[in-house]
């Protein structure tokens, strides 16, 4: 979907004025980019439709750049489309808030009961995790080792608890809950391989029998041209009150989410990004509007950037360095700066062509910051500002005081001095080249 656009809309850019039949083989192009990217006919219909309306209107003949206006245009409808403003879950008047989770074999479930809890629980929730797959052997031990990575409680079957009975258990898991003073229960569910008519009466049961404040229907994003059909099998069998997409760290740019959402009328709530309990956040329709344009879901990266950098150091860094005035309080500067961009890894994932870098960064070593500090704040002033001076006796000082060895403290040196050499390159002669990384 994505090149197909960057091409359509890098045509548009070229351009000043644009005529009726530009617009008109620009619309063509993202009709078939959207259809190419599994999203259904009628939403592609409407959606055009849209754009056309717009694009040929006075917003656009009458803009500076026709071309930005067009691109302005498709991001709106996107955005529109994807559901406007972003919804947060709905809490119950009176606790606990039920949330079931429904979906397909392998969306992600048991996984997301994982997130939503460690999520909640950061918030100053308690959860309650409720296991009613009792479908797949493994199941109910998934959810429990879930459970204990996010730190919260699980409430599974065992004998006088309902076994085999999925109805009984999200029953006696609320009344559990209540009973324990959770704030929060998440029901987790059954799935097939497919849809199917036992599952869809099994879930649809255990609605009714709980009567959840939140039914959110986990589909992964990858799915396809079949998006549309499982969503309209479970909004007819079970009903939800939205949609949690999952797998969004893969190639998926985002068709399946602008079909269900336009199909079922069901508003993206998160968006799942990874096999870990952190990767997870609320749905940004803007952003995932950006991300079907190809910008690389710019914003993210730009808020993430904004945080981790400080610009003014970084420019203090370089006069530094040019003046060969380069120390030791520098580089524990700067070791804390990448620390600050403490998701740099996902922000990588989010620009294309990265990979090697994010590779890197997967070594990057947190308690090598910890062991850092300890070690450059046992120096005295003198010494971090000359390391030259740092003989042996300091260095076995230097060690006791921040409790690590001398091997520690001379490693530590030896980085210091490597990096120094290697930035007043970077200063004499630009940017050395990062494989699989263009010119930043
Ligand atoms: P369930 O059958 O719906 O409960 O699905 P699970 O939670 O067991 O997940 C199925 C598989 O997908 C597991 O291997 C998960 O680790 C993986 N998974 C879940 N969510 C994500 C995600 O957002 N991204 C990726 N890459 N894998 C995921
Ligand atoms: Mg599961």
């Amino acid at each position: 979907l994505s090149a197909r656009l960057t091409d359509t809309f890098k045509n548009l850019r070229a351009k000043g004025k644009l005529s009726a039949s530009d617009i008109d083989s620009t619309v063509r192009e993202i009709r078939r980019a959207l259809l190419e990217a599994d999203v259904a006919l009628d939403v592609v219909k409407d959606f055009t439709g849209k754009v056309r309306d717009r694009a040929l209107g006075d917003e656009v003949s009458e803009a500076l750049n026709p071309a930005q206006q067009v691109v302005q245009i498709v991001n709106e409808e996107l955005v529109s489309i994807l559901g406007g403003e972003q919804r947060r879950l709905e809490f119950a008047k009176n606790p606990p808030t039920i949330i079931m989770l429904a979906g397909l074999q392998g969306a992600g479930k048991t996984t997301l009961a994982g997130k939503l809890a460690k999520w909640l629980k950061g918030q100053g929730h308690t959860p309650l995790l409720v296991a009613c797959d009792l479908q797949r052997p493994n199941a109910v031990t998934q959810l429990s080792v879930v459970a204990e990575q996010a730190g919260v409680a699980v409430f599974a079957p065992e004998p006088g608890n309902g076994v085999g009975d999925p109805v009984k258990v999200a029953k006696n898991g609320v009344a559990e809950a209540k009973a324990k003073h959770h704030d929060f229960v998440i029901v987790d569910t059954a799935g097939r391989l497919g849809v199917d008519a036992e599952m869809m009466k099994q879930a649809a049961d255990i609605r009714k029998a709980v009567n959840p404040d939140e039914v959110l229907f986990v589909i992964d994003a990858m799915i396809g041209q079949d998006a549309v059909a499982t969503a309209k099998a479970f909004q007819e069998g079970v009903d939800f009150t939205g949609v949690v997409l999952t797998k969004l760290d893969g190639d998926a740019r985002g068709g399946a989410a602008l079909s269900i959402r336009s199909v079922t009328g069901r508003p993206i709530l998160f968006a799942s990004t990874g096999e870990g309990l952190g990767d997870f956040e609320p749905f940004h329709p803007d952003r995932m509007a950006s991300r079907i344009l190809d910008l690389g879901d710019i914003l993210t990266l730009i808020e993430q950037a904004q945080g981790a950098f400080d610009e003014d150091e970084a420019r203090k860094v370089a006069e530094k360095i040019a003046k060969d005035a380069f120390t030791l309080d520098d580089f524990l500067g700067q070791m804390q700066q990448m620390r600050k961009a403490g998701s740099i890894k996902k922000m990588m994932g989010m620009l294309p062509g990265m990979g090697k870098m994010k590779e890197q960064l997967d070594n990057f070593d947190e308690r090598e910051i910890v062991h850092t500090e300890a070690i450059i704040q046992s120096m005295t002033k003198a010494e971090r500002e000359n390391p030259k001076m740092l003989n042996g006796s300091r260095r076995l000082r230097i060690a006791k005081g921040s409790g690590m060895t001398v091997t520690d403290v001379n490693q530590l040196v030896q980085r210091f001095e490597q990096a120094a050499k290697m930035m007043k390159t970077v200063a004499r002669g630009g940017m050395p080249q990062i494989p699989g990384m263009g010119p930043m």
